[in-house]
């Protein structure tokens, strides 16, 4: 393929934007190459600025659940932008999405909405910090929750009970605070936790991990964080950033029977416009400014253009009581699907899926935790990614990605996705 006019525009686009970009992973640094430019995309299909079209497994990262430029989500912003695009006063239709949030989700009377999912992260703990009175949480090595300082935090260099900042900019200070625990461990959990009586305000964790490749929880894990949460006076908390709206109407809650104290979404909640949210019971969400002491805000937050879109979208997820059996049953024909071809090629690998999100692990045996997944190997990787983009499938530019399936994809083009990784694993 060819990607002259991409090539250009990033060239354009890096002298006056770091990298190129307004978020890393787009730059295509773990991978190489120039990025795709995307002029407009439609169902499942982008089409970026040279002609080229392309399968798309990212959506955006998530939110297009339902497809590209879908058309009740388009004309819902259409139709609210002509009436002015910000108050900063309330609105109506904020109600009628946060009536419509609660009542899909599990264990939540109240739901505040801000403008990414970093925020809701972000807001969560310290709402959390706030109702509990203590001052630490414990993340999961490999898990994501957004930008935000007391978050960039991940195992490596032996970190197991104190934090250390991946990034510079964030202070010891608040790295001390942030406990990193191993996914999938329970007794590494409990380990902390006795290590640091009383300190612990909460457990924060993506419930299907899709920050480090797809690594579902394994049986029994979530109900033990729960089970240790209420033994502690520690709450959990939900990070359905991803899961939200696409494991099933509840997420993650709802698909392994495990009520989490705080919920935070972002992606689908917005119907691909700039959206985040964090829910929970009454008695936790009502310390919230202006009910409670507990500070949070926002100029664009509820924004009317933000709203219209999510509240479109979850009502169409709503409605359709199939949309999440014929996600999952797409998901699965397609891991079906690369089985065979990698096998039949023999390629080293491992496939994890949860519902609607799956991913390819270059290595074997069980991928359960960041270390497991650290171990693919990175130039299969590249070589794969790289040949899929060239046959015209777009897979997320990091082994550390998860693919988003879409209800806009046909089993036609599930069978050229696997037909071509067919021909991409004689390449490697
Ligand atoms: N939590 C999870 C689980 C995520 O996957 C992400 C983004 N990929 C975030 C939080 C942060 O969301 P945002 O990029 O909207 O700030």
């Amino acid at each position: 393929m060819i990607y002259k006019r991409s090539s250009a525009l990033f060239a354009k686009a890096e002298k006056v934007i770091p990298g190129g970009v307004n978020s890393p992973v787009r730059a295509f640094k773990g991978v190489g190459g120039t990025p795709i430019f995307v002029k407009e995309a439609k169902g499942a299909y982008l089409y970026d600025e040279d002609g080229n079209r392309l399968i798309d497994y990212i959506n955006s990262w998530g939110p297009m659940i339902l497809g590209h430029a879908y058309e009740p989500v388009v004309n819902a912003v259409i139709e609210k932008a002509k009436k002015g695009t910000s108050f900063g006063m309330p609105t109506e239709i904020e109600t009628q999405i946060a009536e419509l949030t609660v009542s899909m989700v599990p264990n939540v009377d109240k739901i505040r909405f801000v403008n990414s999912g970093t925020e809701a992260c972000m807001s969560a703990i310290r709402l959390a910090r706030g109702f509990t009175g203590k001052d630490r949480i414990i993340k999961f090595a490999g898990c994501y929750h957004g930008h935000s300082d007391s978050f960039l935090i991940q195992a490596g260099s032996g970190a197991s009970t104190f934090g250390t900042p991946n990034s510079p900019g964030v202070t010891k200070g608040t790295a001390k605070d942030t406990l990193l625990a191993c996914y999938n461990d329970i007794e590494h959990v409990k380990a902390l936790i006795e290590a640091n009586k009383n300190e612990i305000a909460c457990i924060i964790i993506e419930p299907v991990a899709g920050n480090m490749g797809c690594i579902p929880p394994k049986a029994g894990f979530l109900k033990g964080l729960r089970g240790l949460c209420d033994a502690n006076g520690i709450l959990l908390v939900f990070d359905e950033v991803m899961t939200g709206f696409r494991l099933a109407k509840g997420g993650a809650q709802e698909l392994f029977s495990i009520n989490a104290d705080i919920v935070c979404f972002g992606k689908v909640i917005g119907g691909g416009l700039p959206v985040g949210a964090f829910a929970a019971r009454n008695e936790i969400m009502n310390h919230l400014a202006p009910l409670g002491p507990v500070y949070q805000a926002g100029t664009l937050s509820g924004n009317p253009l933000a709203m219209a879109a999510g509240l479109a979208m979850l009502t169409v997820l709503n409605n359709d009581n199939e949309i999440f059996n014929r996600l999952a049953k797409k998901t699965e024909y397609l891991h079906q699907g690369i089985s065979k071809v990698l096998i039949e090629n023999n390629i080293t690998h491992t496939i994890n899926r949860t519902g609607s999100m799956i991913s390819v692990h270059f290595d074997e045996g069980d991928v359960v935790d960041f270390d497991t997944a650290a171990k693919g190997n990175n130039e299969t990787f590249k070589k794969f990614f790289h040949g899929m983009l060239n046959e015209g499938v777009y897979i997320a530019p990091s082994a550390f990605e998860t693919w988003f399936i879409t209800d806009a994809l046909t089993y036609e083009d599930l069978d050229f996705t696997i037909a071509t990784i067919n021909k991409v694993a004689k390449t490697l």
